[in-house]
């Protein structure tokens, strides 16, 4: 057994990326409801400084890494802690590296995440991956080095987690296709006019999850699924025509598995990302986390439809990124990120955004990056694109204010 490897009823040694966001949140609720389950080793996050110094107090992280412009500070309010405090990307990457970790639950939004996550694939280690884009940009080469390394990546993303749930026992020789659902966003059953004026806030408004901005505008616009779709060609190792999209307004069927005899495997539950937190970090173990148990007779009805490509098109995009191979989902990706801040900032309107990633996604070489150096120069290059794009673009969005 490696050093890191979970020890059943063990107490977990768990370090976090993205502390202080809407996942890291979540986890950190676990671990206060389950003390002498986990052991906090290091937190890495960004610039809520408030909350980053009262995490840090309550769980005593060995090593803390925060946002370069709050280092000084916080190491003043942290001294005589025993807290070791870095910052910006080495920093977290320190954090993620802390060999004392069994679990890095990887929770920072964006590819921002992917080079601490990079690190933090070590031989034993579980890492619980919340940060698709992760995958999205790293593709081949990040699973290649979980199997080179001998880590264990287990899925947050609860249609990931779902999929993950309902294979245990299974061989994957005996799976038609995974059902990723979807829950439509806020913008279900409109036309591409009525996107056309969407605001910030219409966007921010999503009907049943409550996430980070960032993933709450792609859930808008759909890409998020997009994404998921990325994320689970590579981590199920299945081709972009046997990963179904369909929408489920109510998501409470997290995702499926369709089997050859026609038998279909749903995993439910009331939607709440403690749950597949919680399923990651703890080795797999089915602890009571305080989330609402499923009333189906109070639920009543469950529905289904077709997405509807013409007015969204991110499922397809996505579908094609992978298809063209090379470099396209990690365009498609960057292009987003771009775009997606441009958005928040008023800079472009919601359907601007699509424009955006069909101009960057077709400039994308077809040349894989091998190595995290490689991937870094084409996530350069891919920004700069977009950026372009988005002067180009310069359309002000119709009821926005400086975010
Ligand atoms: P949030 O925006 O709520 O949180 C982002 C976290 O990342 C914050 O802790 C933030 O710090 C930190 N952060 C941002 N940039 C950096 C950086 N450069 N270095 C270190 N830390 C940084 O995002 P979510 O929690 O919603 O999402 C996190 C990831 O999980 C995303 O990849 C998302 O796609 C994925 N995910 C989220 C789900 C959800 O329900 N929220 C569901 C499934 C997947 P700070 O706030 O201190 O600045």
């Amino acid at each position: 057994m490696h050093n890191n490897e979970i020890k059943a009823g063990g107490r977990v040694g768990l370090s976090i990326l993205g502390s202080t966001g809407s996942i890291g949140r979540s986890a950190l609720d676990i671990v206060r409801a389950h003390p002498g389950r986990f052991r906090i080793r290091g937190l890495a996050c960004g610039k809520n400084l408030g909350l980053i110094l009262l995490q840090a107090r309550e769980f005593l992280p060995e090593l803390l890494s925060v946002d370069e412009s709050l280092y000084d500070q916080v190491r003043e309010e942290l001294s005589g802690s025993g807290i070791r405090v870095m910052a910006g990307t080495e920093g977290a990457c320190a954090v993620a590296a802390l060999p004392e970790s069994e679990v890095l639950l990887s929770a920072i939004v964006g590819e921002a995440g992917l080079a601490p996550t990079w690190e933090g694939i070590l031989p034993g280690r579980t890492v619980a991956l919340a940060n698709k884009e992760t995958l999205v940009v790293g593709g081949q080469t990040v699973i290649d080095r979980i199997r080179l390394k001998g880590a264990r990546l287990v899925p947050v993303d609860s249609e990931h987690s779902a999929i993950y749930q309902a294979m245990r026992g299974h061989p994957w020789s005996g799976v038609r296709r995974v059902i990723l659902t979807a829950s439509g966003g806020p913008f279900f059953g409109k036309t591409r006019t009525d996107l056309d004026g969407v605001t910030r806030e219409e966007a921010l408004n999503h009907p049943t999850w409550k996430m980070g901005p960032k993933i709450t505008i792609d859930s808008a616009t759909l890409l998020n699924k997009g994404l998921e779709l990325i994320e689970a060609r590579w981590l199920f190792d299945l081709p972009a025509d046997r990963i179904e999209v369909v929408v489920h307004r109510q998501s409470i069927i997290h995702s499926m598995v369709e089997f050859e005899d026609a038998s279909v495997l749903a995993q439910m539950g009331v939607p709440d990302m403690k749950g597949p937190i919680a399923y990651a970090i703890s080795g797999e173990e089915r602890l009571p986390i305080g989330v609402p148990f499923l009333d189906l007779a109070r639920t009543g009805t469950l529905t289904f439809f077709a997405p509807d490509h013409d007015t969204f098109p991110a499922i397809r995009l996505a579908a094609r990124s992978i298809a063209r191979a090379g470099q396209g989902p990690l365009y498609l990706n960057m292009a987003n990120e771009v775009a997606v801040q441009a958005f928040l900032e008023g800079r472009i309107s919601f359907t601007g955004i699509f424009e955006i990633w069909e101009r960057v996604l077709s400039e994308a070489p077809l040349t894989v990056p091998d190595s995290l150096e490689e991937i870094r120069r084409a996530v350069a290059r891919a920004t700069a694109l977009a950026e372009e794009a988005v002067a180009q673009t310069g359309v002000q969005s119709p009821a926005s204010v400086p975010f």
